[in-house]
Formats: C-alpha cells, sequence, structure tokens
C-alpha cells in the first residue's frame, strides 16, 4: 500500500511511523522543514482532564505511549508529571468541572474535584479567596514537543518510511480527471498528489498539513473548517521561584495559565483579545506580543504570589492553532483514499500517538479500533452534530 502524508508535524510523523510499521510504503512530504509548522512551537501538554468523551479516549490512547517513549524510541521527551489543576473563580466554571470529573472518572481516568479549602490548603501559593473549585488530575504534564517529534520521526525513518523537507504539495490528483483539464479536476479516489517536485502515485494520501490542512483539503475537493489562529506563549522569572514540581496551573475564569521549567521559571499564557482573526499561516507574526505578556503578567498576579512587579520575561513566541468551530479533530477517511488528521486546536501534540494509530487503521483497516473516531467526522458540522469541550485552553 502506497501512502503519502501531506506535512511533517508531530501528527504527520507519528501516521508515517504507525503505517511504515504496519508494511505501507510510507512517503512524508514536508513543504518546509520537520517541526516548523505548530508543533515546535507548542507547550507540550499533556492531559486527560477533557469534558468529551472523545477527547478523553484520545489522551488514554496516548498516554501509554508517552509514558514509554525512551523504550520505544530511545528517545527521553522529559514528560514530566506533575500534575494539571484547573482552577474556577466562578460557580457556573466550578459546575462545569464537577461535571467535567465525573466524565472522566466514568472513562476510568482519577481526576478529583477539589473544594476551595483543599486548594487552599495544597497549594498556598494560590490565591484562592474566590475559587469556587477546582479539578486536578496528578498523572496529567508536559513532555518537550521537539523531542517528541524527533523521536517520532526517528522511528519512521527506520521503519522504513522516507521523509522528504522542501518538498510543497500543489494538488490532490483523482480519478475522473477529464483529459486536457489538468490535475485537481477529478472527483473519484484519490490517486496521489502533485509536488514541486513532480507526481507521486499513492492509494491514500494523509492530511496532517496543521494549520495549511484547510488549503490541502480544498485541493481534494473537500471542505474543512479550520481556522488558524494565532497563540502566544512566554517564558517568565516570577519574583518568587516556581517549584519544578508544581502542577499546570489553567485558571479558566482568568483565562490565563502557567507551569513551570525546572529553574523557578515559568510558561505562561492565555488568549485575551476580543478579536481573534484568521491568520494566514504562511505569514504571520512569530514574535509574541509586548503588550500582551504585560496582560498576561498581570493576570497571573491574580492567580499565584509568584508573580508580581519584580517578575522578568525571557522570551516569547507565538504559533498557530488549527482550530474547527467546536474544538475538536477530524480524523476520518473522507473520501476514498484521502484521510484527514487535523484541526486538533491545540490538543494535537498529545493526541498525536493515538491519532498515528488511529490513520494506520483507517488506512489499513478501513476502520478505528484504538479510539472510536465516528464523532470526529468533517461534516458533523455540516448536520449540526458539533461536540463541546469546555477545557479547550487558548
Ligand atoms: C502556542 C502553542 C501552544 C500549544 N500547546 C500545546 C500543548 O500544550 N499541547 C498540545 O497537545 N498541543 C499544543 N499545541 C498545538 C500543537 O502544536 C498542534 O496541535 C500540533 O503541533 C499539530 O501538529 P500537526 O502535525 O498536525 O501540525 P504541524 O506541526 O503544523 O505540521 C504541519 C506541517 O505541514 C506542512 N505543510 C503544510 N502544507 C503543506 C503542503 N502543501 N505540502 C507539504 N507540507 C505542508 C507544514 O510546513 C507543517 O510543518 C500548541 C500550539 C501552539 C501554537
Amino acid at each position: 500500500m502506497d501512502v503519502t502524508v501531506v506535512g511533517g508535524g508531530i501528527v504527520g510523523l507519528a501516521s508515517a511511523y504507525h503505517l511504515a510499521e504496519r508494511g505501507a510504503d510510507v512517503t512524508v512530504l514536508e513543504k518546509s522543514s520537520i517541526g516548523a509548522g505548530s508543533t515546535d512551537r507548542a507547550n507540550g501538554g499533556i492531559r486527560s482532564q477533557f469534558a468529551s468523551p472523545v477527547n478523553i479516549e484520545l489522551s488514554k490512547a496516548s498516554v501509554p505511549v508517552w509514558e514509554t517513549f525512551p523504550e520505544r524510541f530511545g528517545t527521553d521527551v522529559e514528560y514530566r508529571r506533575m500534575g494539571y489543576l484547573f482552577l474556577a473563580r466562578e460557580d457556573e466554571t466550578a459546575t462545569q468541572l464537577r461535571r467535567n470529573v465525573r466524565t472522566q472518572n466514568d472513562h476510568g481516568v482519577p481526576s478529583e474535584y477539589l473544594d476551595r479549602e483543599t486548594v487552599a490548603d495544597r497549594y498556598p501559593a494560590l490565591r484562592t479567596a474566590d475559587v469556587a473549585g477546582a479539578s486536578v488530575l496528578r498523572s496529567d504534564g508536559w513532555a518537550d514537543p521537539h523531542l517528541g517529534l524527533q523521536g517520532f520521526s526517528r522511528a519512521a525513518t527506520e521503519a522504513g518510511a522516507t521523509v522528504e523537507t522542501g518538498v510543497e504539495v500543489t494538488d490532490v490528483l483523482r480519478t475522473g480527471e477529464s483529459a486536457g483539464s489538468g490535475a485537481g479536476s477529478g472527483s473519484g479516489a484519490v490517486t496521489g498528489v502533485e509536488t514541486t517536485a513532480g507526481r507521486i502515485r499513492s492509494e491514500f494520501v494523509v492530511n496532517a498539513a496543521g494549520a495549511w490542512a484547510g488549503e490541502v483539503a480544498a485541493m481534494a475537493g473537500v471542505d474543512v473548517p479550520i481556522a488558524p489562529k494565532r497563540r502566544q506563549l512566554v517564558v517568565l522569572d516570577p519574583e518568587t521561584g516556581v517549584p519544578e514540581d508544581h502542577p499546570f496551573v489553567v485558571d479558566v475564569d482568568r483565562r490565563t495559565h502557567f507551569r513551570p521549567e525546572r529553574d523557578g521559571g515559568v510558561v505562561a499564557g492565555g488568549h485575551y483579545a476580543d478579536h481573534d482573526p484568521e491568520m494566514d499561516p504562511d505569514g504571520f507574526r512569530t514574535r509574541h506580543d509586548l503588550d500582551w505578556a504585560v496582560e498576561v503578567l498581570d493576570r497571573l498576579t491574580d492567580v499565584a504570589t509568584y508573580f508580581g512587579p519584580e517578575t522578568e520575561m525571557r522570551r516569547g513566541w507565538a504559533g498557530l492553532y488549527a482550530v474547527t468551530p467546536d474544538h475538536h479533530p477530524i480524523i476520518e477517511e473522507t473520501i476514498p483514499g484521502f484521510v484527514n488528521a487535523c484541526g486538533f486546536s491545540g490538543h494535537g501534540f498529545m493526541h498525536s500517538p493515538a491519532t498515528g494509530r488511529v490513520v494506520s487503521e483507517l488506512v489499513l483497516d478501513g476502520e478505528a479500533t484504538t479510539v472510536d473516531v465516528s464523532d470526529l467526522t468533517a461534516d458533523r458540522f455540516e448536520r449540526g452534530e458539533t461536540l463541546a469541550e469546555t477545557t479547550a485552553i487558548d
């Protein structure tokens, strides 16, 4: 089976690894360098605290891979499991967190709902006077996205996949192209791709093009509602160093978050703009905005006593989330031979191990068995059957 994977980010490389391991003849085409899209700009968060069953299941199928990554792939991804703590300031948010914990527990994820007193007791540096409730899962954590990418890249190559960088896919070929009308005019099954390095024939094309996935889908005549949205992170030196075993704190109502580095610093973020335009993935500002970073710091001073006017900024950056209207990915064979694995809306790093496996099942078995992804079709938006995810972190 010949498979072309469009995109050398973590989703494309995890898919390539699983496909090649099962004997497929896989070529990954990356127009830039591997990881040059969103993957190398991610925060590395890996959590199972989600609201929707399918996101929880994608995490459950991914976490064991992150746990055993060094033994399996020979790469230490610096997976640190210090927990995620979601804080609610509003009663309505606390009710939602409580509901999420129930769903998570029903799916075998041992998260806990905490009241204000327990939060104050366990995390004395947090400002808890107006905390309405919280949820925590101590085994949530984070890893290094670049190391994860390198691990999957090497594993894919060792399993026999070819990774070609500097090659852009310019069209997706389908049967039924009439003579003289050129590529892209077909309406049947996929037969390959047109690229800047020539035509490549394959029985399957996997769209793992991240923020460009809408463009690549359109080449196949498929409509996927993916909006590239700019998101930023900043590394801070707080007034008081944050212990390296501190959990990743998400203050849902203050719309900010931070997680510790190993040296007292933190990686922090949050999205505040009312205006959140779609970005051109080939031309957006990759540096962080100073006024945004000041706003983050301002909000963090209301979240924990670590932060204050003496906090210093080390560096920051911006990248793109590939956002769908319901903050869930599209993972399906949308037309014969064309598999979408895109629209991860800020969760694509953590869910890449499960996704790679699911993609290999869709291609080689015709159905996914690792996780039931039947809710993640592209036509759910037209049918009005979108999913709900209240823990999306912007
Ligand atoms: C600031 C920030 C923080 C984040 N934090 C987290 C987090 O904590 N946890 C988490 O799970 N996720 C996080 N994410 C999201 C995560 O980065 C993405 O979901 C994930 O990297 C998506 O991987 P991908 O392989 O689908 O896309 P990408 O890494 O974007 O890869 C797609 C690749 O396709 C290539 N490409 C596009 N078009 C073509 C073409 N026509 N031909 C050939 N190649 C093409 C691009 O060059 C690109 O390299 C964060 C993202 C950002 C921006």
